[in-house]
């Protein structure tokens, strides 16, 4: 390498420094100088070994001891290692922090090897490019994502590498983009130098800085059509993309750059429309909790309730649908019908195969990337074998949809046929040591076994003719693993011996001997071991070669296969949990009775009680009111959630539902604050409503709750007084407006479209009860003291509270609420007749002197205190 490229990317020594250093550290900072800004593991016998910057890093990360390794350049090298037989659990640590590291190992033969060992870098594992299955969540997608920030807003672009499912999408603002980056969640996030929409990302982990360079389109364009041997790149549809191009152009580069490996099963990339999914912001994806709660974790989400998948290809295929529920009603109505059949089957049968089938689609992805395990083939072999019976199961049921599925899975019987020839029943991890190809499947290397094992008839066949011949009755052909093969003779026929046995071992009673074509056997014994593992991982490759010409065909059948894992599994959950088949209407609306909240009903242990909803062309806007706990947020979310549910073509907690087209699901819940941002719960919320009131359309649906607690009473009403009045009146969205301003359910009478409900309460000797039970008409009070004595606030506190609010209610300092009509900007705090107001209008500020202006300060404070 020249000096001053390794010089610039070290930035430590340059090349007359480096002449200093031990020759293995000579060749350690070369390589490292290619990889300079990730952690490089470097194999020294059993261990990976960090040096410098790395060692110290490492050692925080990993909390593994930092020691030195004697001194190169005159200097202690800091230093940390790890065993390289516990190596994958080192790495699944590091890429969980985000981190990359490059495995450096031994190429060369240390027997033959002058100066150090030869070693290269043979992979680059990364966070979002990791396909080992100790190094991945099974359940979560592991997504490599690019942003590409143009004038006209965002490409982005990602891909998974396990599945090669490669995907890309143009956002036009950032509100869209921070909703992908919520969706899609990517474990490792490429972005260019330079970045101007940077304070959008810099939060998140994983993050890569590229070259600009890497995001040129005309690059991309020729990358990707390298990579999917086309000629352009039309046939996707992906051809006036530009922003996503220039995003997905260095995805493809890091990926190639990091596996150092073909990457068959890439072969198309998908433009993802907004418009055939029912959209959702960052804010509402994260309130509605459907793949990870508030607190970041998978418990009480709508996941954890509906997944029951047999699969886990099946689990991360359910979460995607979740996160995209889609507006197609022919899609959805074909997943009903599905659902249907699958309904009146033996649903247990179908999961038996389907667990049997296990996670292709990841075993897959290590077949196209040459990585898979011995326990991948078997695996394989497992999965093909359930495929026959899958597919006549599909076959009795009486439903179009599912039988065209049935059509996407491949049965694979000579692939079935060669893998249980080939592999045997239990192969070992790794194919490092042989014992993988089953006995019987190749000739030359069970008779390479035979002969390693020392197993065949030789020996015993030698034996007999040399008894024979010598006339020796005890001769005895036996083996040690110091002298190897002997003929052994007891002293006493010591002078039979024939002339040509040559002496190897003198013990008390018998001589041992060796004959030249005995040596000649135990060389091709000693051979035969090498020679028979040399000729398994040729066996081994072959097993790719064979395979990989039907990836496609593979590949389309583990997502048919996942796909009736999803169906199977929501089928499974409409009978568990009581769901309901939603029909779809092109009127707008949601409507549905007795609905229940899918998460809330599983974790409470009282009875959920089942409630209504009625939302429709004449009835747009509900205020919800109620004491608090009174289930206003529950209703208002499992409205949502049925929505959502019905979007992915699931049953329903509700009995007759029937919903509309539904572009967007907005949600303004929950007040928390973004400290990271540095933005107070109000700004927050403020944030939230401006994006609803930006982009709810009539066929949205709005969930406000509680809007306007952040700021003074007055501040607040008026606020959500005029953001309902917008709501209903300018946007006509469907919505569900919860809110503790009672002077908001006067709206009612002014407003046809809107409806007031209300969530009761009983009050009695020991404190409070909530029905839960939504009427019709508002509330008429708010038992915030009950609640708040239920909550353990003490009793004199309370008293004191009662006595507060008695006084407050004489006086009757409520803001006005007589008038629907708009709430005054500014409270007047001055009457309009005040001699102040007249000398404060006759003052014109531009021009007065300095000194005029002082006077006039204090006349108007003379005025102020007359
Ligand atoms: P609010 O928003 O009115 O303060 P929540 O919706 O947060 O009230 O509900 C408070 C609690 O009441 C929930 O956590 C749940 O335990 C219970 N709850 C709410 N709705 C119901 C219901 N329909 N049936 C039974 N329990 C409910």
């Amino acid at each position: 390498m020249p000096s001053d490229k390794f010089a610039s990317q070290a930035g430590l020594f340059d090349e007359q420094q480096l002449a200093q250093h031990t020759p293995m550290m000579q060749q350690y900072l070369r390589i490292k100088s290619e990889h300079p800004n990730i952690l490089l593991f470097y194999r020294m016998g059993d261990f990976y070994e960090l040096f410098y910057d790395d060692a110290k890093r490492a050692a925080q990360l990993l909390d593994i001891s930092l020691t030195a390794r004697g001194k190169s350049g005159g200097d202690p090298i800091p230093m940390a290692g790890v065993p390289y037989h516990a190596v994958e659990g080192y790495l699944a640590k590091l890429v969980k922090l985000g981190q990359s590291v490059a495995i450096c190992e031994q190429v060369g033969d240390p027997a033959t090897s002058k100066g150090p060992v030869e070693r290269k870098v043979a992979r680059i594992v990364t966070p979002g490019t990791i396909t080992d299955e100790a190094l991945l969540d099974d359940r979560r997608d592991n997504l490599l994502a690019a942003i590409w920030q143009g004038k006209e807003g965002f490409g982005y672009a990602t891909l998974e590498l396990s599945s090669g499912r490669f995907s890309l999408s143009e956002l036009k603002n950032e509100e869209a983009l921070l909703a992908e980056l919520q969706r899609t969640q990517p474990a490792e996030l490429l972005y260019p130098e330079g970045m101007a929409a940077l304070h959008l990302i810099e939060q998140r982990r994983g993050l890569r800085r590229r070259p600009e360079w890497e995001f040129d389109l005309q690059t991309a364009i020729t990358q990707l059509n390298q990579q999917f041997g086309t000629r352009e790149l039309s046939g996707f549809g992906v051809d006036k993309a530009e922003l996503g191009l220039c995003a997905a152009g260095c995805v493809i580069q890091y990926v190639k750059d990091t596996q150092r490996a073909a990457l068959p099963h890439i072969r198309a990339i998908r433009l993802e429309t907004q418009s055939d999914t029912v959209q959702m912001d960052a804010a509402t994806r994260r309130n509605l909790e459907l793949t990870q709660n508030l607190a970041g974790s998978l418990d009480n989400t709508l996941a954890s309730v509906l997944d029951k998948t047999s699969t886990a290809m099946g689990s991360r295929l359910l979460q995607r649908w979740l996160h995209r529920p889609l507006t197609d009603i022919q899609t959805l109505t074909r997943r009903q019908d599905s659902i249907a059949a699958l309904l009146d089957a033996d649903l247990q049968e179908l999961r038996d195969y389907l667990k049997q089938v296990g996670d292709i689609e990841r075993v897959l992805g290590r077949l196209a990337l040459r990585s898979a395990r011995p326990r991948d083939f078997a695996r394989l072999r497992q999965a093909f074998g359930q495929l026959p019976a899958i597919r006549s199961f599909l076959a009795t049921l009486d439903c179009p949809p599912l039988h065209s599925l049935a059509g996407e899975i491949n049965e694979f019987p000579e692939l079935l046929d060669l893998l249980e020839r080939a592999i045997i029943d239990n192969p070992p991890v790794l194919i490092r040591d042989g014992g993988v190809i089953a006995p019987g499947y190749h000739a030359e290397l069970d008779e390479l076994r035979a002969l390693s094992k020392g197993a065949t008839d030789y020996l015993a066949l030698l034996e007999e003719r040399e008894k024979q011949r010598t006339d020796i009755p005890t001769l005895k052909v036996g083996f040690n693993k110091v002298h190897g093969y002997y003929i052994e003779v007891s002293r006493g026929y010591a002078d039979l011996v024939p002339a040509e046995y040559v002496r190897r071992q003198t013990l008390k009673n018998n001589e041992r001997y060796i004959i030249p074509e005995l040596k000649e056997y135990e060389d091709k014994v000693l051979t035969s071991q090498g020679r028979a593992l040399a000729l398994e991982k040729q066996l081994y490759d072959a097993l790719f070669d064979t395979l990989l010409p039907q990836l496609f065909e593979l590949q389309l059948s583990g997502a048919a296969l996942a796909e009736l894992d999803v169906l199977c599994n929501l089928a499974d959950c409409a009978q568990l949990y009581d769901y309901h088949r939603p029909a779809f209407s092109q009127e707008p609306g949601i409507q549905y009775d007795r609905g229940r909240h899918a998460v809330v009903e599983q974790v409470l242990t009282e009875p959920f009680i089942a409630n209504p909803l009625a939302l429709g062309h004449k009835r747009r806007m509900l205020i919800i009111t109620g004491p608090n706990m009174g289930g206003k947020s529950t209703y208002m979310r499992q409205t949502a959630l049925i929505a959502l549910m019905a979007c992915i073509g699931s049953y329903v907690p509700a009995e007759n539902a029937k919903i509309g087209p539904i572009d967007r699901i907005f949600t303004r819940i929950g007040a928390s604050d973004d400290l990271a941002s540095g933005r107070s719960t109000f700004m927050v919320e403020m944030t939230e409503t401006a994006n609803i009131l930006n982009n709810a359309t009539a066929n949205s649906l709005v969930l406000m709750d509680e809007i306007g607690r952040g700021t003074s009473t007055y501040d607040g009403l008026s606020l959500a007084w005029a953001t309902a009045c917008y709501l209903a009146e300018q946007l006509n969205a469907f919505t569900l407006f919860a809110t503790h301003y009672f002077e908001m359910t006067q709206l009612a009478e002014s407003m046809e479209s809107l409806a007031n409900v209300h969530l009761d309460a009983v009050e009695h000797e020991e404190g409070i009860s909530f029905m839960h039970a939504v009427q019709e008409g508002a509330a008429d009070r708010s038992y915030g003291l009950q609640v708040a004595m239920l909550a353990g606030v003490p009793r004199p506190v309370i008293q004191a509270a009662r006595q507060k609010l008695f006084e407050l209610e004489q006086s009757d300092t409520r803001p006005p609420t007589s008038a629907p009509g708009p709430v005054p900007s500014q409270l007047d705090f001055i009457q309009q007749d005040d001699p102040l107001r007249k000398a404060l209008k006759s003052l014109n500020p531009d021009e007065l002197t300095p000194r005029q202006a002082l006077e006039a300060l204090y006349s108007l404070k003379r005025l102020g205190q007359d």
